[in-house]
């Protein structure tokens, strides 16, 4: 498999998909919400969103976070750089928690 590439140590961009006066909530690109057991992620999977405080702090900035490394798919990637999370202007400012604001979204409402 991967074991043969060399460790990546490139800091990985992403930009917050919403922040709230608790969390930061990131989609994260190589986790994935299901897997087979074959260890690749499932046809009907989505991206998985990790969560991190925010602490109340709802200004733009860049936030830098290491991955949890015990995510076995994403030890594939050999992924050692820091996280760095965007929040910017066009960052949703919201009270809602994921579900809620998937349903908003949804509702066109938006
Ligand atoms: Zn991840």
């Amino acid at each position: 498999m991967t074991q043969d590439k060399e460790d990546d140590y490139s800091p990985i961009h992403l930009n917050a998909y919403m922040i709230t006066r608790t969390h930061i909530y990131v989609k994260c690109p190589y986790c994935y919400t299901r897997y087979n057991k074959d260890g690749k992620p499932s046809k009907s999977s989505k991206n998985y969103f990790h969560i991190h405080g925010s602490g109340g702090d709802l200004s733009n900035r860049i936030e830098t976070r290491g991955h949890d490394g015990s995510n076995e798919f994403y030890k594939q990637y050999n992924i050692r750089g820091e996280f760095y999370i965007h929040i910017t202007d066009d960052t949703p400012r919201t009270n809602m928690n994921l579900t809620e604001y998937a349903k908003f979204i949804k509702s066109g409402k938006n």
